[in-house]
């Protein structure tokens, strides 16, 4: 069980000319078992959400509360986080040149879990995740992120999650630059991971393709540092008909 409970957050970002109100207002509640959707044109804000949420250091919390069952988010180390339950897959992954992937996911879960994976279950719990995501078994030899496809990537990010198995997943632009097929086998793990009992997943996207494939409970229309409507599936199916124009119209006035 867990809920993600985000309450009026405003964040702003440091720019060369100060800081920057991006976040102005939100409000959220990502119950045990539920998954969310949030739709929002460029440049709305989705990402400055996960970021700040993960605790990226540029983004600067002005306002508001975000607790995962009850525990106040916002004051936890990023380790922490993880941790407590949270996951965070970004829109542009970084690269660790050097690093492994097995050595990666296995320092990740050591660090997650307080105590290193068993070696034999572990292998081979890598080797079922990679091979889920139609990744080569000498995918976990390559270096994080290093040389990989936009496709690679998202795969990559999946059998984190997989392997993880957070309480609650935030993924931002899973869906940016997959090709059909990759699009399939990338929700197939996003939907394994929300088939378990109780889990959370926040899932930000710019299009409504995905979620053809991945159903959510909750749509949640984003635009200009907040929630301008929220909904259930029809909203997305009303989004794809007609876009963003009415809320932003709305927005500006
Ligand atoms: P979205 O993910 O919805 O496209 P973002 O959260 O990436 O939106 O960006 C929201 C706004 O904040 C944009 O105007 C963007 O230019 C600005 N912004 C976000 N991050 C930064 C940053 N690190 N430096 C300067 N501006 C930023
Ligand atoms: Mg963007
Ligand atoms: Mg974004």
């Amino acid at each position: 069980m867990s809920e993600l409970v985000i309450k009026d957050l405003q964040v702003s970002v440091d720019t060369e000319d100060g800081p920057k109100e991006i976040l102005k207002g939100v409000t959220l509640t990502i119950g045990s078992g539920e998954t969310h959707a949030i739709m929002g044109p460029n440049g709305s804000g989705k990402s400055t959400l996960a970021y700040s949420i993960a605790g990226h250091p540029k983004y600067t919390i002005t306002g508001g509360s975000v607790t995962l069952d009850g525990e106040d988010v916002l004051t936890m180390s990023v380790d922490e986080r993880a941790r407590a339950g949270l996951f965070l897959a970004m829109q542009y992954p970084v690269e660790v040149p050097g690093v492994s992937v097995s050595n990666f996911l296995r320092t990740a879960k050591t660090a997650i879990d307080g105590e290193a994976p068993k070696l034999r279950t572990w292998v081979k719990d890598v080797n079922g995740a990679l091979q889920r995501l139609n990744l080569d078994p000498t995918f976990g030899t390559r270096s994080v992120n290093e040389g990989f496809s936009g496709g690679e990537k998202k795969r990559h990010e999946i059998a984190q999650l997989e392997l993880l198995n957070p309480k609650v997943a935030i993924l931002d632009e899973t869906d940016s630059g997959l090709d059909i097929d990759a699009l399939k086998v990338v929700s197939e793990g996003v939907n394994r991971f929300r088939e378990q009992e109780g889990k959370g997943v926040l899932l930000i996207t710019h299009y409504t393709r995905i979620l053809r494939y991945i159903k959510p409970d909750f749509v949640h229309v984003f635009v200009a540092g907040k929630v301008a409507a929220s909904g259930g599936p029809e909203l997305a199916d009303e989004l794809e008909a007609e876009g963003y124009d009415k809320y932003l119209k709305a927005a500006a006035v």
